[in-house]
């Protein structure tokens, strides 16, 4: 029973076990050997659930997850210190300090695209931040998902970290609990109502969500290098990434070399029959298959096109000048499709992103450093890349999140530590001074105050 789990952690979080850092940092290290130990079981079940290549399941998936490990080991003595904090004039005399709480029992809600790393990455964080944790790995992934079970009961207590596995129905239970953090990633659709059963307990969330991903390339862009970035960052994971750049607007005057370089680096990664390579993963299941086939009826597919509905394989395609209404430009694609829509001034790019709401990452692709500063500038949006795809991922000292419908709060790096610590501020007063000022009666007091106050 769901309850009663949380019952049994809740009980266990006041011990105060998990608030002790030598504590967290033992069983933190514990991870790590089991996840090492572990990593070609990982590698198999990905490759099980959806043809995960072996490079991308170490490069996205088992590598991300032990450098997060190691940055939480090596700093959690660090993050975990109250930290002295400037005090305010008119506190004199004080010390200030900021504590970092962890929050209690956390519920952490995976999707099934990256479903080890995005599972696990936030999993570390929250018992690095001294947490209880739940959670719910993808029902659509199923192998990684017992995987995750099997590899979380053997290194934790069961009233520390549990995985519960399960779809909608279990999902939904577990919404129902009053958690003191929730983490979701997931889609918009899903976030939402995760946002309401928060907003019942007034629980804080971190909600990361998706988007439609505009890619702009201008006439400066070298096109080479475009074609072949955003060949790795489209077609990764068979372009079922959150941050993959989901459609291009190319200058006019670039779009026939663009398609051809596009053509070069497409056969380079993957060969002319990318169904038979080894680097290309499947589509996760039948109804997101049946939805990325039926973009492509109609269109004028320029490369690719190709489908296989017993593998749920659809090959990288591209296609030319979709209409603005058509089923490839309403909502994020999520797949190995590519729109290339191409504009003649500067203002058709905002017409086109503005159809849409603030996408999770904007990329743009330019040798003039001022228009593309102007460019990332300009619009809203979760974070991105100038002259790259996806990458702004891998640096864990940039916070990873959305904005708008794109998500609500970050992680990453010291921001994970941050997500799931409640930053407490406390002023501890000295007594051996009192300034009256503050203290009624107020009469002539004033311009001292407003001086007092300027000075701050
Ligand atoms: P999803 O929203 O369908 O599912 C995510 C999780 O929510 C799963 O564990 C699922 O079981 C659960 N869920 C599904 N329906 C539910 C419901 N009605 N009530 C309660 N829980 C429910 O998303 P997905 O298909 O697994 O993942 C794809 C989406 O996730 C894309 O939109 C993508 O952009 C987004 N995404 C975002 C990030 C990010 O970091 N911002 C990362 C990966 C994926």
């Amino acid at each position: 029973m769901i309850s009663n789990l949380l019952q049994l952690q809740k009980e266990y979080f006041k011990t105060g076990e998990t608030k002790s850092v030598s504590y967290r940092k033992q069983v933190l290290k514990k991870l790590k050997t089991e996840l090492i130990k572990r990593e070609s079981d990982i590698i198999q079940a990905l490759s099980k659930d959806f043809k995960k290549p072996v490079f991308e399941s170490v490069l996205t998936e088992t590598a991300v997850v032990l450098s997060d490990l190691d940055l939480m080991i090596k700093n959690i003595n660090k993050w975990a210190k109250p930290k002295r904090i400037t005090p305010a004039l008119l506190n004199f005399p004080s010390t200030d300090k900021l504590y970092s709480e962890p929050y209690g029992q956390t519920l952490i809600i995976a999707p099934w695209n990256y479903p080890y790393q995005l599972a696990i990455a936030p999993l570390v964080a929250a018992i690095a931040a001294g947490n209880t944790v739940i959670l719910k790995p993808s029902e659509l992934t199923p192998h990684t998902s017992s995987l995750l079970k099997d590899i979380i009961s053997n290194v934790f207590k069961p009233e520390h970290v549990n995985v519960v596995e399960g779809g909608v129905d279990i999902s939904t239970k577990l919404l129902a609990q009053r958690w003191d953090y929730i983490f979701f990633t997931g889609s918009v659709f899903v976030g939402k109502i995760v946002a309401k059963a928060a907003a019942e307990h007034l629980t804080p969330v971190t909600l990361e969500l998706g988007g439609k991903n505009p890619c702009i390339i201008d006439e400066t862009a070298n096109i080479k290098l475009t074609a072949k970035r955003i060949v790795w960052g489209k077609f990764l994971n068979a372009g079922q990434t959150c941050i993959a750049p989901d459609y291009i607007l190319i200058h006019q005057s670039k779009k026939d070399a663009f398609y051809k370089a596009l053509k070069i680096e497409i056969e380079k990664a993957y060969t002319n029959t990318p169904e038979t390579s080894n680097d290309f993963a499947r589509i996760v299941n039948e109804k997101n298959y049946n939805r990325l086939a039926k973009m492509l009826t109609n269109e004028k597919c320029i490369i690719g096109g190709n489908t296989n509905s017993e593998t749920y394989y659809i090959s990288p395609t591209v296609i030319d000048e979709p209409s603005i209404d058509s089923e490839v430009m309403k909502d994020e694609i999520f797949g190995p499709i590519l729109p290339v829509l191409s504009y003649k001034n500067e203002h058709e790019i905002e017409t086109v992103i503005s159809n849409y709401e603030k996408p999770l990452s904007l990329y743009v692709f330019s040798t003039n450093s001022e228009k593309a500063r102007q460019t990332v500038e300009k619009f809203s949006f979760g974070g991105g890349c100038i002259n790259d795809t996806v990458v702004h991922f891998a640096n864990h000292r940039l916070p990873f999140g959305g904005v708008g419908n794109s998500g609500i709060g970050a992680y990453h790096g010291k921001q994970s530590y941050i997500t799931f610590s409640h930053q407490k501020a406390v002023v501890k007063k000295g007594n051996w001074l009192d300034l009256p000022v503050r203290y009624a009666p107020y009469t002539g007091k004033l311009n001292q105050v407003k001086k007092i106050l300027k000075w701050l």
